[in-house]
């Protein structure tokens, strides 16, 4: 017997949970065996409402800090790790700044 998914259309494949045979599909739907057609569409129907009143709206993530990571004496608590990156503080023609940030007390401090 073979079934597709009413909601991704893929192959259903047979599992057996506790003794009793359902179908599932990897987009997380199951089909138990012994339901009708309307009561998958019911709970297609309840599903989808779930997942809406579940919908939440997921903060930004901080930044993720994309600096690599230099071996650096923390001046601060002697870490040997430390980010670094480089900005241009003056003119374009000047030679830029390096910062380094320690990787353990956040100590931040720049080189010439
Ligand atoms: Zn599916
Ligand atoms: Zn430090």
């Amino acid at each position: 017997m073979v079934e597709f998914c009413p909601e991704c259309s893929n192959l259903l494949r047979k599992k057996v949970f506790d003794g009793h045979s359902v179908l599932v599909c990897r987009c997380g739907f199951q089909k138990d065996f012994n339901l009708t057609n309307e009561e998958i569409t019911r709970e297609i129907k309840m599903k989808k409402k779930a997942l809406e009143k579940n919908l939440i709206v997921v903060p930004h993530e901080e930044k993720i800090s994309v600096h690599p990571i230099v071996k650096k004496y923390c001046p601060k608590c002697n870490h040997t790790e430390a980010e670094a990156w480089q900005e241009q503080t003056r003119g374009a023609d000047e030679p830029s700044t390096s910062f380094f940030r320690c990787l353990v007390c956040k100590h931040t401090w720049r080189e010439y």
